[in-house]
């Protein structure tokens, strides 16, 4: 008789966003007066790049020629844009990425959860709290987690690296040795950061220990500090250990044209095996290939023009980054990040609990933002705002937050 795979049953429920999207449902329709403002969107609002339009129109068109129609895409994706990546991530800045080292994918959030394929199930991961759900729960799928605590909100099989306002909301090294360490900078959620030499540390670590690190540089293009690695492979000895994942989603605001790429080096070996093999295994068995039409887009990313257009729509998000924490600290707010992230980490007022703090400024100030809680249980105590809304938006939020302290 077939059995389901029971690990899907032991995933607790992911409240988070459906239990923000009601209650700012009831709320709106409760007060039809109040103008609702949302900082609590983890994605773009800006339209798509006009460099990046006119590239897609161009591929489009060449989708209907004979002489230039394409079918399937090359299975590690189209040469034009690995080179584009290779030439504009890594060898601009100095690091030696080579283009079969690159693989095309339609973004990071199915990368970071299929990545964990290539380990064995008796691997222990370790993850910061607060994370990005995406990397635990794609461990539970696959039966690496053990059981779940609901008092505590943790696995038994997991580390958690607690990430707290005395260690600058970043993990530190975990007491217990990992073998898979996810690491996320700039953070989603807190807005965090670490620099070059922190994260030097945790290369020499998992190479001491035998660890592998998934490196999520989803936010790399806000990077506003020089001493801010945007790319894990700045560490000496990180091919040895690191994957990277990049995404076009929030440096081009491709989060509904899908695209991204994970940066697999062939000196990353564990026992003679090649993981850089194992991944290129796995690409041309269970996907397909991103759209030859949006990785023509990619391109567009890498040009003149495109990048032009892109430095100032990562600009107008990170202004409203400002204006959110240069406000909230004048009102007497404790805010993090928002520096080299779209992220403000807010911490709660009057002993406010997430979800206290999230009715609080829904009832008093109409606006919606997300409850650090939700992210894990060191969240607590804690509030997520973005800076991806409108200008006009933020500021008139801010003005209302600022009556309230
Ligand atoms: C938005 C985001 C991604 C990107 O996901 P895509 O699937 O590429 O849209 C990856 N990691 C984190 C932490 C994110 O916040």
């Amino acid at each position: 008789m077939v059995k389901v795979n029971d690990n899907y049953q032991k995933l607790p429920g992911s409240y988070l966003f459906s239990t923000v999207g009601k209650k700012e449902r009831e709320y709106r329709a409760a007060h039809p007066d109040k103008k609702v403002i949302k900082l609590s969107i983890g994605d773009v609002t800006q339209p798509i790049a006009p460099a990046i339009i006119d590239a897609m129109h161009k591929s489009v068109d060449e989708m209907g020629v004979r002489e230039t129609f394409r079918g399937y895409a090359p299975d590690l994706g189209y040469e034009f844009l690995r080179s584009a990546i290779v030439k504009g991530d890594y060898a601009s800045r100095g690091m030696d990425i080579a283009i079969d080292e690159i693989f095309v994918s339609d973004g990071a959030k199915s990368d970071s959860a299929n990545i964990q394929e290539l380990f064995a199930l008796d691997n222990v991961i370790a993850v910061g709290d607060p994370v990005y759900p995406v990397y635990v729960d794609s461990n539970v799928m696959a039966g690496r987690t053990g059981t779940y605590d609901p008092a505590t909100g943790q696995w038994s099989n997991v580390i958690y690296m607690p990430c707290l306002e005395e260690n600058g909301f970043a993990p530190m090294l975990p007491d217990k040795v990992p073998d898979i360490i996810y690491l996320c900078f700039p953070n989603n959620p807190t807005g965090a950061t670490i620099t070059r030499d922190q994260l030097q540390k945790w290369v020499d670590y998992a190479n001491e220990k035998k660890a592998v690190i998934i490196y999520d540089a989803a936010y790399e293009a806000y990077i506003s500090e020089a001493d801010v690695p945007h790319s894990i492979y700045e560490c000496d000895g990180a091919k040895k250990c690191a994957i990277e994942l990049r995404s076009f989603s929030k440096n081009a605001g491709f989060t509904g044209v899908r695209l991204g790429f994970t940066v697999i080096p062939k000196a990353l070996t564990i026992d003679g095996v090649s993981l850089n093999a194992m991944w290129a295994r796995r690409h041309g068995t269970k996907y397909n290939g991103a759209p030859y039409i949006v990785q023509r887009a990619g391109e567009a990313v890498y040009s003149e023009a495109g990048r032009a257009q892109l430095k100032e729509q990562v600009a107008y998000y990170m202004n409203n980054a400002k204006v959110i924490k240069e406000g909230l600290a004048q009102a007497g707010y404790s805010v993090s990040g928002g520096v080299n992230a779209p992220y403000i980490w807010l911490k709660t007022t009057g002993g406010m609990n997430s979800w206290e703090f999230f009715d609080y400024l829904l009832n008093e100030a109409s606006v919606v933002g997300t409850p650090g809680s939700g992210f894990g249980p060191s969240g607590e105590g804690y509030f997520r705002l973005t800076a991806f809304g409108t200008y006009e938006d933020t500021v008139e939020a801010i003005e209302r937050m600022k009556k309230l302290i």
